[in-house]
């Protein structure tokens, strides 16, 4: 039985990850210090006895006794508003944690996927993104402490196949939505559906014209599953290409929920990307993967998770307004 360790295991993406490789049979290492992952995630994995928990920052150094075949390494805040509430934690998860565990891969003959993002590319003046785009990215900007940390992953996660010659894998992933994303973690689609299910207006954020192109979950996993199965180290874009302005995807939402509450428009945050669409060639040829969910069916089932919340979790309202973000 091969075995892979997960971290970010208790997220979005990581815990949808933990499912699949249960599915597909792997003894399953889950990885979180839960700072923004929630337990409720995996829960139903935890009775598998071809699954187990760890608690644990990656930040810091990691020990696992037995032996691995695979890692991903999915930790990482990944909202910009987290970003400016956990800067510190955010540079050290994609710098320190990539680290530790490139070490680990090392030691174990594991290959490791690293989680990068479309964050790489910044604020584009390349459109649509293609994987040989360096980027426009602001260092010190609200988002450079993401953007230069997974910036950096990715060099170090080169370095480490190079020089060391560890098997690596890098995923560039774009906008993804679907059930088990916070509701209150800020980022539009969360922010757009609890406003809706609150009876508050919607927020957008500038004049709504950025664009950005929305991936299904389910899409994006199977993008990533054939990419860390491929013998190809460079990074590949995994996302759809579908793109849509962040006013059209408001009034997706308004007429999916049926809300009849306002659009209210806000400032637009500092450095944030104006227009956002991966090129997905690279994943076509190399991966035969092309993503199948389209946005009306993908919201549909990600709108009925967020309406089976708590009226708990729906009112937990994480950041209060935004006037902390956008300034
Ligand atoms: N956005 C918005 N209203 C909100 C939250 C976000 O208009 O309540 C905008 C944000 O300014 C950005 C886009 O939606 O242009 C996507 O933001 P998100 O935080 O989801 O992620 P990003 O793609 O910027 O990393």
């Amino acid at each position: 039985m091969k075995r892979v360790l997960i971290t970010g295991a208790a997220g979005f993406l990581g815990s949808h990850l933990c499912d699949r490789f249960i599915k597909e049979g792997y003894y399953v290492i889950a990885m979180d210090n839960l700072i923004t992952g929630d337990l409720k995630n995996i829960e139903h994995l935890s009775a598998n006895d071809n699954f187990e928990f760890i608690n644990h920052d990656v930040s810091e150094h990691i020990t696992i006794d037995e032996e691995l075949d695979y890692i991903l390494h999915f930790a990482s805040p990944a909202s910009p508003i987290d970003y400016l509430k956990i800067p510190i934690q955010t540079l050290k998860v994609g710098s320190l944690g990539t680290h530790n565990l490139l070490g680990l891969a090392k030691a174990k003959g594991a290959r490791m996927l690293i989680a990068s993002t479309s964050e790489v590319y910044g604020d584009p003046l390349v459109h649509p993104q293609t994987e040989d785009y360096y980027g426009n990215v602001n260092p010190i900007g609200p988002r450079g402490v993401y953007d230069e940390a997974k910036r950096f992953q990715e060099a170090i996660t080169m370095a480490y196949h190079t020089y060391h010659g560890v098997e690596t894998r890098i995923v560039r992933i774009f906008n993804t939505y679907g059930p088990r994303m916070r509701l209150n973690d800020g980022r539009v689609l969360p922010a757009f559906i609890g406003q809706a299910l609150r009876g508050e207006d919607l927020t957008v954020f500038g004049e709504g014209n950025q664009t950005r192109s929305f991936c299904y979950v389910d899409d994006l996993i199977e993008g990533i599953y054939r990419l860390l199965l491929s013998d190809y180290e460079l990074p590949v874009n995994i996302g759809n290409p579908d793109e849509i302005t962040i006013l059209d995807f408001c009034k997706e939402i308004t007429k999916l929920t049926g809300t009849n509450q306002k659009i209210i428009y806000k400032d637009l945050p500092v450095n944030d990307p104006m227009q956002r669409q991966p090129d997905i060639t690279k994943a076509i040829e190399l991966l035969g993967w092309e993503p199948k969910v389209n946005r009306a069916d993908g919201l549909k089932i990600t709108y009925e998770y967020f309406k089976g919340l708590s009226e708990e979790e729906l009112t937990k309202v994480e950041h209060k307004n935004f006037d902390e973000y956008v300034k």
